[in-house]
């Protein structure tokens, strides 16, 4: 609210004036009455005269309330002179009086004015223009002040029914007025506010009080047409309150007279205004910064850096290691609270001026300034794996949990903080595949391989669309007696460039992008065509083994196009089997298993690959209802110096009444001992690796499947 406007106040105009002027003129004398009359019609302005020659009859027409302006001579009959203003005076209810004096009564014509007549004219010199001017300047005056007087009224009604605090800052004297709620919103009473601008400047935020002072300086100098400017103020009770002061300066020839303005209390809003900055800026969960807050920050860091080549930062990029098991296995709420332990783990070992974000899930970014050598980072990351030695204590459970940390040294290159997190988080895949709960930095050659990747990742799309792929079989044989039973079906690719691929070179990339569900389907169909040829070939039913990705099985149309292949191809559901990995099987978690359920209703043989390495619950085993485990190669590998888990799984495979076979079987040995613990069939290079479609069928066609 602003108090002081431009217009004049009630908006009065002069050419707002009534067309004519009504004049009462009270005057006993019909000489001088003659005169005003005369006076009167020659004017320039219309005037409307009524003349009466005593005080009771003018009484009795200012009553009517038609007249604009009054001409009294004191000496009336009816009147005593130095009674005969304020008679008249008292009737007018501010219509406004000139005196007409004589020669004896100026002395009493000079009081009247006194007394709130607006000019006196002495008879003598009366001429048409003084008195023209002398009425219409009286009536004009009149309206002024009426419109102030209702102008004023409504100020005093507004400061009185306004929520906002007033004060009004007398420039030349300094003064300041503080209205009664100005200083009641701050819990002051009138004796503990000096009329000054300490009263307020002296209780402003010294966070706000600068900002405040230049801005006051500002308009007070012509650089703002408002003043307008949020602070905090302190309240009688010590507290801070959030606060709009406003206002407006006012000048004259002579330069600023005074500012006025208002003080508005913006707290509540202020503090919802602040959580939800506050929510859009940080994580939920842990309290920390988020990528939003954190890009800032980054942001920040590379200009800095551009400027003054010598500051240097590191991006840490940290990624828990195994956390999906972790959450998965001790609830949600206990996968939260490992998050926001880890989050003041890592923020305790950082300097203040570091920063920490969460990005989402179990990753985390720490952006470290003044990192002036690589070494600096590597001591960040040592002291953060360092803290992850001791377990954290979730729930009654003890929990051991490591990061892998990628690293991305300040670089002219980067222009954008998401080219720089980029390749931390390159460098952070490359330090969890080599081990993990370690740390590399972000170098050339990653850059390199990044680069690559991303290349083979075009190739491998257009390897979709020009079907490179190939299928190769590899034999599974029954243990006891060497035949060969069925082959398991794996991919390769043939590079146009690079030659043939094994799944290890593209299967992740492929799982990553998606790529799979068409690469999986390439070779499901590819695997039904090739065993009904060898089956109208032989006669013999061999099977093969065909192996799906999560995402094949998440698919909602799986089923219908699985059944659509099989219809393609005419293979029998029967000769087929569907390999899953473990922990595949377990992400899927309850709708998996319906899913599971309908490939099992279809006669297809379910196979739980890899067994061993993922951690399946036995009471989630029992209600799958898959048809045997394959042992995973790391087991079987070790089968001969420690036979105890083979031997255990075997033994779990019985009492879920599953069939068990081993894969990467290498050594005579292996076997061996494979076919003491009761393992019936297997598949391993000690066989034959996976072969062509040419090779496997000469292979079966020299030694017959039994
Ligand atoms: P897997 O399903 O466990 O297949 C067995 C892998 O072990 C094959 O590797 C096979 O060549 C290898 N292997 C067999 N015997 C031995 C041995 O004695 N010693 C050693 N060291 N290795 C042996 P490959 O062909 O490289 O396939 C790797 C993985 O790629 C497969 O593991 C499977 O998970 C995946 N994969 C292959 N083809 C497909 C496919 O069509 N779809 C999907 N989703 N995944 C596939
Ligand atoms: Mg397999
Ligand atoms: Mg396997």
């Amino acid at each position: 609210m602003l108090l002081v406007e431009d217009d004049p106040p009630g908006g009065f105009r002069p050419e707002a004036t009534r067309a004519v002027t009504r004049v009462l003129l009270v005057e006993d004398n019909p000489h001088d009455v003659g005169t005003v009359e005369r006076l009167l019609t020659t004017a320039d302005t219309p005037f409307d005269l009524t003349s009466v020659g005593r005080v009771s009859d003018a009484l009795a027409r200012l009553a009517t309330g038609n007249v604009d302006v009054v001409l009294l001579d004191l000496g009336l009959p009816d009147s005593d002179p130095s009674q005969t203003f304020d008679r008249v005076s008292a009737a007018a209810h501010g219509t406004p009086i000139i005196i007409l004096s004589g020669q004896n009564d100026k002395g009493m014509a000079a009081l009247a004015v006194r007394s709130g007549a607006q000019d006196f004219l002495g008879k003598r010199h009366l001429d048409g223009p003084l008195l023209d001017r002398s009425l219409r300047y009286a009536v004009e005056r009149q309206r002024y002040h009426d419109a102030l007087r209702d102008s004023e009224e409504r100020y005093a009604l507004a400061v009185e029914g306004a929520n906002d605090g007033l004060w009004d800052w007398n420039l030349r004297t300094n003064e300041v007025y503080y209205s009664p709620r100005w200083m009641s919103m701050l819990g002051l009473v009138e004796a503990q506010v000096p009329g000054r601008p300490e009263a307020w400047l002296s209780r402003v935020h010294a966070d706000d009080a600068e900002e405040l002072r230049r801005d006051i300086d500002g308009h007070l100098a012509g650089g703002t047409d408002h003043f307008s400017k949020e602070h905090r103020i302190r309240c009688q009770d010590g507290s801070y309150r959030w606060m709009l002061s406003r206002g407006v300066v006012r000048r004259d020839q002579r330069g600023v007279t005074r500012m006025a303005g208002s003080l508005t209390d913006i707290h509540a809003q202020k503090v919802v205004e602040e959580r939800l900055r506050r929510d859009a800026l940080t994580d939920a969960l842990t309290g920390l910064p988020n990528w939003t807050l954190f890009k800032d920050r980054l942001r920040a860091a590379i200009a800095k850096a551009k400027r003054q080549p010598a500051h240097r930062f590191a991006v840490l990029f940290l990624d828990l290691d195994r956390f999906k098991t972790i959450n998965d296995s001790l609830g949600h709420s206990n996968g939260d609270k490992l998050l926001v332990a880890v989050s003041k783990r890592v923020a305790d070992v950082l300097r203040p001026g570091d920063t920490i974000a969460r990005l989402g899930g179990d990753e985390f970014a720490v952006l470290v300034e003044d990192c002036a050598e690589p070494s600096d980072a590597h001591r960040v990351a040592d002291r953060i794996h360092a803290e992850f030695k001791a377990p954290l204590h979730l729930d009654g459970h003890e929990v051991f949990v490591s990061t892998s940390i990628g690293i991305a040294l300040s670089s002219p290159r980067y222009a954008y903080p998401e080219e720089c997190l980029r390749d931390a988080d390159t460098a952070m895949y490359r330090a969890k595949g080599a081990d993990r709960g370690g740390h590399a930095i972000f170098d050339r050659e990653m850059h390199q391989q990044a680069v690559e990747q991303l290349q083979l990742e075009n190739d491998l799309r257009r390897a979709v669309a020009r079907r490179e792929f190939r299928v190769h079989y590899q034999p599974i044989v029954r243990l006891n007696s060497g035949s060969v039973q069925g082959f398991e079906a794996l991919v390769r690719w043939e590079h146009p460039e690079r030659g043939l691929l094994m799944p290890d070179d593209f299967i992740p990339m492929a799982e990553d992008s998606g790529l799979i569900v068409p690469i999986g389907w390439l070779v499901f169909e590819e695997a039904c065509r090739q065993l009904v040829a060898w089956q109208k070939a032989w006669g013999e039913t061999p099977f093969v083994s065909v192996n799906f990705s999560s995402r094949q099985i998440r698919q909602s149309d799986l089923i219908p196009h699985v059944q659509e292949v099989l219809r393609r191809t005419g293979c029998k559901a029967t000769d087929l089997r569907v390999e899953l990995t473990e922990t595949m099987i377990m992400e899927s978690a309850e709708s998996g298993v319906d899913k599971l359920a309908s490939l099992s209703n279809l006669d297809l043989q379910l196979y739980i690959d890899d067994f061993g390495t993922g951690y399946s619950s036995l009471s989630y085993l029992q209600r799958l209802p898959t048809n045997a485990l394959k042992i995973d190669r790391s087991f079987v590998n070790e089968v001969a110096e420690k036979p105890q888990i083979v031997g255990t799984i075997i033994a779990l495979a019985k009492s879920l009444k599953m069939r068990v076979e081993a894969e990467g079987i290498e050594t005579e040995d292996q076997l061996a001992r494979l076919r003491e613990l009761g393992c019936e069939s297997g598949q391993g290079f000690y066989f034959s690796k996976a072969l062509t479609p040419t090779a496997a069928t000469s292979l079966v066609e020299t030694q017959p499947i039994h």
